[in-house]
């Protein structure tokens, strides 16, 4: 009976350095082939030069390389990349690569679909499959690092967790993703230049700050009125605002960092003077941003972005209480790869 092959990636450097010893190698043997699989991000045991034949044709027999494929490219009129990704089980995610004049910034999937059903969002239509392993995470960064330098000479900057998928339903993974992105054994950048985006999973929130994590965090808030919250995010049924509320409390206690709202304003959805007012309070909790961002049609048009006198309103108003506001327009819509739109659609 053929056995089945292990995922090699799934190794530990210390499993991976167990064994060979076990295989009456050096530990050491553990140190090259890690390096290979992940600072050299290798996809094939072949690629591995200084190992010699005997034991490249050993791990072949034991273990497998679940590299992602890009399966294909497109590129928008002003230079975002998209990638439609292929995993090993034949399943697709899309990562994108925004550049702008001094970035190039990374947006990363987490998860094949997604279980939260915002009403405004393409990849919510799409049923949450399963959640991406940690090196199917890394290898889309590794991949847009690689498109970064090839298109525009320069490195990846920036990493966004704002693909497909809820990055808090996937922690632990998207954990070790981050671990992995950040060490000087991976890709050694700097959390700073990441950032996770969740629709707001209050435990998961207390957790990351438990866990004294050094990336930034951002939250799809939407609106700081329940009923409006819940009739464009259902799950904020679950999740009320004050739960959100109190953990960002938590996460600022503990990490001191400000918190990044994103925000889209919808013509009769959420641009009244009460949704502004009840935003403007919302903002007063922890030292935080507002990032406005443009709304990417997904639909029929039950959701149509307000016009810009309201927008304008919105802005005014928050920086008349002195909260920083940014005002994000979109990148790469005409190939589906802004904010929301990515659904596999080619
Ligand atoms: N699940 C995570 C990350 C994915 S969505 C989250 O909710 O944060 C990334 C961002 O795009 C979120 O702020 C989301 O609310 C926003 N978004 C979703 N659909 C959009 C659309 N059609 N137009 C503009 N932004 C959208």
């Amino acid at each position: 009976m053929a056995t089945v092959k292990k995922d090699i990636r799934a190794l530990t450097k210390e499993q991976l350095r167990d064994f060979f010893v076990k295989q009456g190698d050096k530990a050491f043997r553990g140190n090259q082939v890690y390096e290979w699989l992940w600072q050299k991000s290798a996809h094939t045991f072949e690629d591995m030069t200084n190992i010699s034949k005997e034991t490249r044709q050993m791990l072949e027999d034991n273990f497998v390389i679940n590299h992602i494929k890009v399966d294909t490219m497109q590129r928008s009129n002003d230079g975002t990349i998209k990638n439609a990704v292929r995993l090993h089980d034949g399943l697709i995610v899309e990562s994108v690569l925004i550049p702008t004049a001094t970035r190039s910034t990374a947006c990363v999937s987490s998860q094949v679909g997604c279980s939260l059903d915002c009403k405004f969002c393409a990849t919510a239509r799409l049923k949450r499959m399963r959640n991406l392993n940690p090196d199917e995470i890394y290898d889309q960064v590794v991949a847009i690092d690689n498109e970064s330098r090839l298109y525009f000479n320069r490195p990846l900057s920036n990493i966004v967790f704002m693909g497909m998928g809820e990055p808090l339903m996937n922690y632990n993974n998207v954990l070790k993703a981050i671990d992995k992105i950040t060490s000087d054994e991976g890709l050694g950048m700097s959390p700073k230049r990441i950032t996770v985006s969740t629709s707001g999973v209050p435990k998961m929130i207390k957790k990351m700050a438990d866990d004294a994590v050094k990336f930034n965090l951002a939250v799809s808030l939407h609106s700081a009125i329940d009923e409006v919250r819940t009739s464009i995010m259902p799950f904020n049924d679950n999740f009320p605002l004050d739960d959100l509320r109190e953990s960002l409390e938590y996460w600022y206690q503990k990490t001191k960092r400000k918190i990044s709202y994103e925000y889209v304003v919808w013509k009769g959805i959420n641009d009244s003077q009460k949704d502004i007012d009840a935003l403007v309070n919302f903002c007063k909790y922890v030292p935080c941003k507002v990032n406005i961002i443009e709304y990417n049609p997904i639909d029929d048009g039950e959701f149509q972005q307000a016009n810009n006198e309201a927008l304008e309103h919105y802005i005014n108003t928050l920086e008349k209480n002195r909260i920083v506001v940014n005002v994000r327009r979109s990148r790469g819509k005409d190939i589906d790869a802004a904010c929301g739109q990515l659904a596999n659609k080619s």
